[in-house]
């Protein structure tokens, strides 16, 4: 496996940075989950603004502009031989002293890791999955906004350990309010009544890409409507379908939340739909990798 460290493509057991990495010591930095498949990587251009996006947002400075960050993920991508792959961008805040200040960091570190992802099985994909909400709130939004994919992930990780130990593989998180905003890295969507509903940025969801690609699939191709409010957990158990989506993730069917059967148990067919259209796309879109 070959990674990519501050414009070298170097062997797994050489791609290391120092313990004096504010990435490393604070969590301070910045990361992108990018997918290629079939030789195309998908949305890149949208990934990279956000990734530059959080950086603006923790007022850093990315040694490398857009376009070469660009042919970095193309050059790791085809060092590593794949035809499709889940790619990883981190940019660390840069060695520094031991204190908080990111004034005494020398050099941002970028880093593109490529490698294959499977988050779920085959079987959570065709049966639906269950998920469970959690008492960790999301970090309101006027600590840090949740659009900031920073290396900070404590919040949606407590919230994990929390889902995981009582048997289930995803937490719904709610916001400050009490409103479920999303799950720990995946956003969620439900359909009632042939309507479309996810909760908005505004009320602290990430802007996911996947998120994105499925709103536009459901307005343009379904021809359902879509609406970005707030929602509650009851909403969630009075749902006919649910469903997540995330890079990772992709689309990935809903079917207990909190111990209550979504709709009929199954993956629904609004569901299904999306899955099919939403494959269909990231074969067909994308950035050529040449
Ligand atoms: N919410 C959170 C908290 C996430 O970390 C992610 C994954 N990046 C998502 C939602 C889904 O976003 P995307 O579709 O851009 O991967």
């Amino acid at each position: 496996m070959k990674i990519y460290l501050d414009g070298n493509l170097v062997e797994k057991e050489d791609a290391k940075i120092s313990v004096f990495d504010h990435g490393l010591l604070y969590g301070d930095g910045i990361f992108e989950g990018i997918r290629a498949y079939n030789g195309r990587v998908f949305r890149l251009k949208e990934h990279l603004d956000r990734l530059w996006d959080s950086a603006k947002a923790i007022n850093l400075t990315i040694p490398i502009d857009k376009k070469e960050m660009e042919k970095a993920v193309i050059k790791t991508f085809l060092a590593n031989k794949f035809s499709e792959a889940y790619m990883r961008l981190v940019v660390t805040r840069g060695c520094g002293n031991l204190g908080l200040d990111p004034g005494n960091c020398v050099m941002p570190s970028v880093i593109i890791i490529a490698d294959s992802i499977s988050l779920y099985s085959e079987e959570l994909y065709n049966n639906g999955m269950e998920i469970v909400s959690v008492s960790i709130r999301r970090i309101r939004q006027d600590s840090l906004s949740p659009n900031t994919k920073s290396l900070n992930y404590l919040n949606n990780i407590l919230a994990k350990i929390q889902a995981t130990r009582s048997g289930v593989m995803e937490a719904i998180m709610l916001n400050s309010e009490g409103y479920v905003v999303e799950c720990t890295g995946d956003n969620i969507f439900l359909v009632k009544d042939d309507i479309l509903y996810t909760p908005s940025p505004s009320d602290g969801a990430l802007a996911g890409i996947t998120r994105g690609a499925a709103i536009e699939i459901a307005k343009n191709k379904l021809k359902i409507p879509v609406k970005e409010e707030r929602i509650s957990t009851y909403d969630v158990y009075t749902a006919d379908e649910c469903f997540l989506t995330g890079t990772a993730a992709e689309i990935i069917p809903v079917v207990i939340a909190d111990s209550r059967q979504i709709g009929d148990g199954k993956p629904g067919e609004t569901t299904l739909k999306l899955i099919k259209e939403f494959r269909s796309l990231v074969r067909l879109t994308g950035t050529p990798i040449r």
